[in-house]
């Protein structure tokens, strides 16, 4: 695709690593009430692909968010646009997640979560960020770690195209400067 100036995982390595992660997940699940809890939108492509990674028994739900909107900057405001549709009391919740950057939103979505008493929470995004965080929270199932760049595709977009691509690259920056959206 002629927006992408370089792609920074593959689709056969998003595959591979999902795989493995999912093999993970069932191993430390076992036997346990799993809820995959997918933040909208971003989360969509990895938790679609990893629930089927994902062998032991287990449910999903959404949770949406504001985030960064038309811009590429944080915002710093988190506010909850779609609830979960049951209550987690007593439940292992995994964060299912496209991206920690600054570490902000998972921050707010966990101390938030934690309030309706989960037997747990965990986090398994598909990217990290780490040169970005501002908030060091603890991040249990990490795909990638990636270069301080924004990153589109396999969920990640920018103006809310590119998130059908299947592999994470790194658009061009005429990309930002053309037209939008
Ligand atoms: P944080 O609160 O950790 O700074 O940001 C988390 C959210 O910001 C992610 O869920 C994602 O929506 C957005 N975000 C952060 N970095 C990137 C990036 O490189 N590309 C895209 N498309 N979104 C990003």
């Amino acid at each position: 695709m002629d927006a992408i100036a370089k792609v920074l995982v593959s689709e056969q390595e998003i595959a591979q690593r999902v795989r493995e992660l999912g093999q993970q997940i069932s191993r430390d699940y076992e036997g346990q009430d799993l809820l995959l809890t997918c933040i909208l939108k971003g989360g969509v492509a990895f938790l679609v692909d990893l629930m089927r990674e994902v062998t032991i028994p287990h449910e999903i739900d959404f949770i949406a968010i504001s985030s960064y909107g038309q811009s590429t900057e944080s915002s710093g405001v988190v506010r909850i646009l779609k609830d979960l549709d049951r209550p987690i009391e007593g439940r292992h919740v995994l964060i299912v997640e496209d991206i920690v950057d600054t570490g902000r939103t998972l921050s707010y979505i966990i101390s938030n979560l934690r309030t309706r008493n989960p037997a747990s929470v965990r986090i398994c995004t598909l990217l990290s960020k780490p040169a970005r965080r501002e908030i060091d929270i603890p991040v249990d199932y990490i795909g990638f770690e990636v270069p301080n760049e924004f990153v589109v595709g396999y969920g990640l977009d920018y103006a809310e195209r590119y998130r059908n691509l299947r592999f994470v690259g790194v658009l061009h920056e005429s990309v930002y400067k053309t037209k939008r959206g």
